[in-house]
Order: structure tokens, then sequence, then C-alpha cells
């Protein structure tokens, strides 16, 4: 099927953004009335309004036409899918496709790999479900507080308790993926094997949510002040370890069954007569034969007779040509080879067919009891199901106390209040791969004072870093997860978004600065107050006068409460926009701290109070190996750009506060800045130009006239 015009290159990115195959299917099957009528059908019910989708004409559509896709694809039994929930954005914290990808949460920006990701960290899950479990919570961050609660206390439990949580990780290595080997069994695709693998799982669970309930022994009393084994209990109390389907494959299902199941050797012994008595007859038979091999040798003295068996022939008598002599008269000629011949006898076919009539009834007699097992362990796919979500919520919660205790994570307090506060905070990533080498750091935000924190610095001095490093940090407290810090106070927010870098968007044919643009105005659009907003270098995609200009304006949007005042941690290059904590009540200036020695600048990777005056770009060009003359010449430039500056900020000043200033002090309505005259590249002449326009070169000789030109030199490197 085409796929409708003018979709292209959404289609394009939504395949490269989430790595998601995309296949296009009929109008007709997202038809709304078509599309409910295939849900009650599928669910048995008259009416949706029990699921909650009253109203939900679009989710209904899209449930439908799924559905249809999934009749028309598996051909299956569809039976298993009892139901369904809306999923609503306002169970989660929201985050927008740029903004999963900036904080590589589940794939790397520069290859898309697992590799170097907050999932590459978090993710010692044991299990597949719980590793989808927790790549889920990842990417689904809650925004209840309670609800993180209950996940905190889960992990602060398995955190306290090393014996309790190395126990449950070790009994969850043998738990398979119940998800999806429940589905299988629903729709009768399952094999004998993943009925084995079911029951194994099921077997752990009596044991499992005995170390949960904290009754198990090594966990009993273990947690601290034992409030938190609430939360884990809760979960252990609600498993099934269905003891009827673990009796039911353990007496009908042999311990390794093969992959196929139409061959046999997949029931066990005594669990049906039939087959046992078909299993001895075709045991018995082969048996003869196995004598007949002797027996033949004895009669007719051919020490060389062999008994073989092929598909065409069946069972025969090998005698080779020398012995051809020697045979006897019931033997009936089959087959001539080379080096001899193959013969039957009348008794030898008797039992070849008591044999393979056997066998062939067995085949069908074993399939049909599987199926029969199969189709009753079916019945229980809902309670398989249940256990599948707890097993991998226990898996992912045990993975988190893992990492948290590993790397020295703490608990935040996660809480209503519109704070960020963050001690000695570590970028998840980077702390994993530095170890002691990172340099922790503090935030402080809120939606008062503290609402916009310009980050100032040099490239390369830490400002993205801290910037993800304080995303992540919030995210994770959101999902439920310790956090890298010394100690972080995390009030709930409702999205995170983040302007991050410049990265262009080829597939969508999209130019970088147009990127940027179109996602810094989602950004200004959909802030709430209780948004956490980062900007990583916003307009740097044009000139700097525009660029400036934009960022300046965003900067003030963001901090004014009538349009957004959400926590909004800033990085910028433009050092002039450290101006702002002079206009407006709520910004703060930060700085990545550098040292200075003679020419060179040293990282220091600290966050320190106070904006740099400078950018410093000209000492990183030097870093990136920029010819030397190609940096005197920036020097130059740029004295007589700061020359020009001090008048030029005044007078940016006098727009902003003259303009709309007072608007901005806090009150009411949004005025935009004043007009903004920036004139500052207008390069003054260099003294020296003076001096040559005063020149008599007729007055000077060749030599002086260059040992003119060699003085100047010195001087501008002098100057320089
Ligand atoms: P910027 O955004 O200022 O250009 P980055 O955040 O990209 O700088 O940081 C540049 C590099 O510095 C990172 O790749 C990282 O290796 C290192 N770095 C950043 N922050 C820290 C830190 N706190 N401790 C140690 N190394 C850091």
């Amino acid at each position: 099927l085409a796929e409708p015009d003018g979709l292209g290159p959404l289609l394009d990115r939504i395949r490269s953004g989430l790595g998601a195959t995309v296949t296009a299917r009929p109008p007709w099957a997202f038809e709304a009335s078509g599309a409910a009528e295939r849900l009650r059908r599928q669910f048995g019910v008259s009416s949706l309004t029990g699921f909650g989708l009253e109203g939900l004409t679009g989710a209904v559509s899209a449930a439908g036409a799924l559905l249809e896709y999934l009749s028309d694809t598996q051909k299956g039994d569809l039976a298993h899918f009892t139901g369904i929930t809306a999923y609503s954005t306002d169970q989660y914290l929201v985050l927008d496709p740029a903004t999963r990808r900036n904080l590589e949460l589940t794939r790397r920006l520069s290859d898309g790999s697992k590799s170097g990701t907050l999932l590459w960290v978090l993710d010692h899950t044991v299990t597949a479900i719980g590793g989808r479990r927790l790549r889920a919570w990842i990417e689904q961050p809650l925004i209840s507080v309670p609800a993180i609660q209950e996940r905190l206390d889960a992990v602060g439990a398995l955190f306290d308790d090393g014996f309790r949580r190395a126990e449950i990780r070790d009994r969850l290595k043998s738990v398979y993926d119940v998800e999806r080997l429940a589905g299988r069994v629903a729709c009768g695709t399952a094999n004998a094997k993943d009925l084995v693998a079911l029951r194994n799982s099921l077997a752990v669970i009596p044991r499992l949510a005995e170390i949960l309930a904290g009754t198990g022994g090594a966990a009993a009393g273990g947690t601290a002040g034992g409030k938190d084994t609430g939360a884990l209990a809760s979960l252990g109390s609600r498993l099934r370890p269905l003891p009827e389907v673990v009796e039911l494959i353990s007496t009908a299902i042999v311990d390794d069954p093969p992959f196929v199941t139409n061959e046999g050797g997949l029931i066990r012994q005594g669990y049906s007569e039939e087959v046992d008595r078909l299993r001895s007859a075709s045991r018995d038979g082969k048996r003869w034969i196995a004598a007949l091999e002797e027996k033949e040798r004895q009669r007719t003295g051919i020490r060389s007779i062999k008994v073989g068996f092929n598909k065409v022939f069946g069972y025969y008598l090998e005698v080779t040509n020398a012995n051809l002599g020697a045979v006897p008269d019931d033997y009936t000629r089959k087959q001539t080879l080379t080096n001899g011949e193959r013969f039957i006898t009348p008794e030898l076919k008797e039992h070849e067919q008591l044999i393979l009539g056997a066998e062939e009834r067995l085949s069908a007699l074993e399939y049909q009891l599987f199926a029969e097992v199969r189709a009753k362990t079916a019945a229980f796919a809902g309670e398989l199901k249940a256990n599948a979500g707890l097993l991998g919520q226990i898996d992912a919660l045990a993975s988190l106390a893992e990492v948290a205790v590993d790397r020295g994570y703490t608990r935040p307090e996660v809480d209503d209040s519109e704070v960020l506060l963050i001690r000695d905070g570590r970028h998840p990533v980077l702390d994993q791969i530095l170890g002691q080498d990172f340099v922790p750091n503090d935030a402080a935000l809120d939606t008062g004072d503290r609402r916009l924190i310009i980050v100032t610095g040099p490239n390369m001095g830490g400002k993205s870093t801290y910037l993800r490093q304080v995303a992540l940090i919030a995210l994770m407290a959101q999902m439920g997860s310790f956090v890298p810090a010394k100690s972080a106070r995390v009030g709930i927010a409702d999205r995170i978004f983040t302007r991050v870098g410049a990265s262009d968007d080829l597939s969508s044919g999209q130019s970088t600065f147009m990127v940027e643009m179109t996602e810094t105005a989602a950004i200004l659009n959909l802030a709430t107050r209780r948004s956490l907003v980062l900007l990583d270098e916003i307009g740097r995609g044009t000139s700097t006068f525009d660029g400036l200009s934009i960022a300046w304006a965003v900067a003030e949007y963001l901090h004014h409460q009538g349009t957004a005042g959400c926590r909004t941690l800033f990085a910028t290059h433009y050092h002039e926009l450290t101006e702002l904590a002079e206009l407006l009540p709520g910004v703060l200036n930060y700085s990545v701290a550098v040292r200075e020695k003679g020419d060179e600048i040293v990282f220091l990777r600290r966050i320190i109070k106070g904006g740099s005056d400078r950018s410093y770009g000209i000492q990183c060009a030097r870093l990136a190996g920029l010819p030397r003359p190609v940096i005197e010449r920036a020097k130059q430039v740029l004295a007589g750009l700061e020359a020009e500056r001090a008048s030029h900020l005044s007078r940016v000043e006098a727009a902003a506060t003259g303009g709309g200033g007072a608007g901005l002090k806090g009150g009411p309505g949004y005025n935009g800045p004043g007009t903004i005259q920036l004139s500052f590249l207008e390069v003054p002449p260099h003294p020296l130009v003076d001096e040559l326009r005063l020149m008599d070169l007729a007055g000077l000789t060749p030599i002086e006239a260059l040992n003119t030109l060699y003085r100047w030199q010195e001087r501008l490197k002098k100057d320089g």
C-alpha cells in the first residue's frame, strides 16, 4: 500500500527518530465506527465506556486499525487481547522526541546505540521483561508523587538489604520472557519448550513471594525501619504462582522437549497410557530389529551382514558383494549398490510396520496431548500476563537498587514543590565512565528568584554536561530511581524540554537554524510554570545580532511569569546575556570555572556563581589548532569589538529597561523589550592605519620603508 502523499518527511522522522517500522494501512481500517465495532467484538462488550474510551475517537480509530492489522498479519487467535487502557500523557512526564534524543535516554545521538545512554547505566535487569519495563520507566517517568514514592520505597528496601536483593536477582535469572510466552500460548503458537520455560518461570514465584514478603529467612527484618517492606510485599502478594499450571506442564511435558511439536518426544512417561503403550511397542520393535542382525549373522554365516534404515525403503539387511552367494532364499532384493545389495524379509517388514505405525500414531497423539495442555494453559493467559508485569517491575526495581548501591546514588526527595535542589550532582553516564575524575556540581532552581539560570563559559567547559545532568537527575527521580548526587530535592516537573546543540535534521530537509527555532517555538508555546527547560546555545545558527537578540528575547519570555516563569537553565556563549541578571528578578548567573595560565585556559569543570565576562572562544580555537596568524588576527578584531562593547551594552540595557522594563520586573502583561540597536561590529581603525595614511612615501628610501614595515610588524605582534 502506498504511503499517503505529503506524509513522507513526517514518516521519515518517525523512522529515523524512533527507529520504528512504518506500514501503511488502508483508510477504512481507521474509520471510527468500524474501528469501535471491531474493538467491541474483540472484548465482547456492548460499549467501550467501561474502558474509559468515551470521546477518544482518535484513539479508538487507531486501536481499531491496529487490531485490524494484527488480525490480518497474525492470523492466529487474538483472544488474549482482553482489554484496552487509554494511555494519557497526564500520568507521565512529557518528553518530546527532541528531548528524548538530546538526553540520550535509550539511544546515543552519534550512532543510535544503547552504550553511553541512561538506559545503559541503569539497566542491570536479568530478564527480558525487566529490561523492557525499565526502558518504559525511563521513557515515561511519572508525575504523581505517591506513585513515585512507592517505587522509591521499593528501591530503598532493596538498596538497604543486599542479601534480599541478591537472592531476588538470582531467582529472577530463571524467569523467561513470560510476557511473550503467554502471548504465544494464547495464540496457539507456543511449542513444548515454551511451555517448559513458562513452568520454570512460574516455579520461581513461591520463593520470590516469600522473599518479597520479608519472611524468607535472609530477608526478615533486613530493611531499615521495616517501613519499606510494604512496597515489595505488595508486589509479592500480587504474584500468582499458578500451581495448577506448573503441575500440568510438569506431569505432561518432558523436561527438555524438542522444538518441533509433530515428531513426538514431548509427553512425559506416565502421563498417558496410550503414549506409553505405543512407545513400548515401538521400542520392542526396535529391539527386535537390533537383535535381528546377530540372528541373521548366525543363520547365514555372513559376518558382515548389517541392518540399516532409510526413508525410502525402510529397514533392510545389507550384504557385501563377496557374500551374495550365502544369501538365503527368503531374502528379497530391494536395492543394488556398488559394493553390495540390500534385502528385506517378510518378518522384517512386519516389525517395521509395527514400529512405524506406532511412531506415527505416537507423534499424532503426543501433538494432540501437547495442544490440550497448551490450550489449558492459555486459559491462564491473563494471570500469566499479570505475573509478567509484576516480575518485570521487580526486576527493574532490583536493577535500580543495584546501580544505586554500585554508583553511590542517594534517594531523592520528591514533592509537589517547584524547586530543584541538587548537591554534588553527577551526570550519570560520565559518572560511570570517568568515576572519580568527574567533578560534581550543585544546582538550585525554583520558580521564584532562581528561575532562570544563565550558564556562561568557554566551549568545552562543561555547560552541556551540566544542563543534561540536571535534567537527568530530575528525570531519574521522577521514574522512581535513586540519583547520582549527594542529595536532591525534586519538585515534580510536568515536562522537560531541551534544546541542545545544533543537530541537523537532514532527513526532514530542515536547516539547523530552522530546526533550532522550531524546537524553541515548541518550548515557548508549551512550557508551563511546572516545566523544566534547558536551552543550550540558542541563536547560534544565524548572525551575531540576530542570535543574541533572539536569545535575549527567549530568555525574557521564559522568565516572565505571565508566559512561562518556569525553571530554566540557559547555557550560552553570548556572555552579554549575563546582563539579564541585573534587569530581571529571577535571573542568576553561573559560569564554568576556568583557570587562565597566560594565554592558556584550563577547564576546572566546576559551575560557579557569577557570569563569565568573556567567551574564551579564541583560546578554544587555539586549543583546536587554528593557525597562529588566524588566532592573532582574531585577537585584533576582538580588541576592536570590545572597545565598542561597553557602550553597546549600556544601549541594550537602556532599550530593555526603557521599552518594557516595567513589565519585565514582575508586572502582569508581557511587554517585549524595546528595539535594541546593536552596532558593535563596526571595527575602529587601528592606530597604524593613521600612521600609514600620513606617511610621505616619496621621502622614504627602500631600506627605510622596509625598516618601517618591520617595526610595524613587531608592534602588531606585541599589541596582539
Ligand atoms: P560545553 O557544553 O561547555 O561545550 P561539554 O558539556 O560538552 O562542554 O563538556 C565538554 C567535555 O568536558 C565533556 O565531553 C566531558 O568529557 C568533560 N566534562 C564536562 N563536565 C565535566 C565534569 N563535571 N567533570 C569532568 N569532566 C567533565
